[in-house]
């Protein structure tokens, strides 16, 4: 994005770049983020259908023509369900790190045409610098990310951003890429007296999503933001919400209780179901997969 000012003349000229990001829409039954820089319109996890996502991109007078990336997390239902659709646009560049594009393809039934990164190398992607980064979660190789706007010092926009979902506890270390952004996007997934109570999910799956290769509680992602407070950080976004075991006002509340974080914006993704039209466009809600083997612990947990 780039802010324009006008000067005393008709002339016009720019200000700063920056980046913005927008939530396309965040639960656990469907995950899309769109990134947009000067030169970059990007989706983070494409976790709705084709018909969705081209819905809530001409929602914002975006054509899917329009996205230059998609860079994948993970290979779970919530975040790629809208992959083997995409892949008919060729235009489209498909990013993930191998294990995941395998996982992916396998889950497809479908090669796509995968642009592969390495995990804590970062590369350039049009006027971004990317590094993905491992998260502990019970996919194949599933990651976070970081993009910053190239040849961007610090200013008053935002020029670096960090997005971490799906990952079942904070591991040491994290802090590293979050600690020089702007924006934090973090998973708040669950309310833990809301998951203990809840009646729809059996015990394994409770257990799955609070263990430690499941998703952040609320608790827990207040606990690293508390901890790991950055004073470069102008705006938290918390996103993947379980509509049954969470919901934005008891994010908003956990929040008042941190006096940090008061001077900081924040936005928490409502995890309504997203609307085409007359239909519900959201994915079911997928019962996880065991872990797969391939994730090797590089983390101590703290
Ligand atoms: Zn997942
Ligand atoms: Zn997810």
């Amino acid at each position: 994005m780039q802010i324009y000012v006008a000067d005393n003349g008709d002339r016009v000229h720019i200000l700063a770049v920056s980046i913005s990001f927008e939530v396309l829409g965040s639960s656990s039954r469907g995950n899309c983020y769109l990134l947009r820089t000067a030169e970059s319109n990007i989706l983070i996890d494409a976790g709705f259908s084709k018909k969705a996502i081209v819905f809530l991109l001409g929602q914002r007078g975006l054509s899917i023509d329009d996205i230059h990336g998609i860079f994948v997390t993970h290979e779970h239902n919530d975040h790629c369900a809208g992959i083997k659709g995409l892949s008919k646009f060729k235009s489209i560049i498909f990013l993930a790190n191998e294990k995941t594009a395998k996982a992916v393809n396998i889950k497809l039934d479908k090669d796509i045409n995968w642009t592969l990164f390495e995990n804590e190398r970062g590369f350039s992607f049009r006027d971004l610098e990317v590094v993905a980064f491992p998260l502990p979660h019970d996919a194949a190789d599933p990651v976070g990310y970081t993009f910053s706007l190239r040849n961007c010092s610090d200013g008053p926009f935002f020029s670096k951003i960090c997005i971490m979902t799906d990952l079942g506890y904070v591991p040491h270390g994290l802090a590293q890429y979050t600690n020089d952004v702007d924006w934090l996007v973090i998973e708040a997934n669950h309310d833990l007296q809301l998951l203990e109570f809840d009646p729809k999910r059996p015990i394994y799956i409770k257990n799955r999503i609070r263990g430690k290769f499941g998703h952040l509680s609320n608790d827990a992602a207040l606990s690293f933001i508390s901890q790991n407070y950055s004073t470069r950080w102008k705006k938290i976004t918390f996103v993947h919400l379980s509509s049954d075991c969470n919901n934005p006002e008891i994010v908003h509340r956990m929040t008042q209780k941190c006096k940090l974080l008061r001077n900081l914006e924040f936005e928490v993704a409502d995890p309504l179901p997203i609307r085409c039209g007359q239909e519900t466009c959201n994915q079911k809600s997928t019962l996880i997969t065991a872990p797969t083997g391939a994730w090797s612990e590089p983390f101590t947990s703290v």
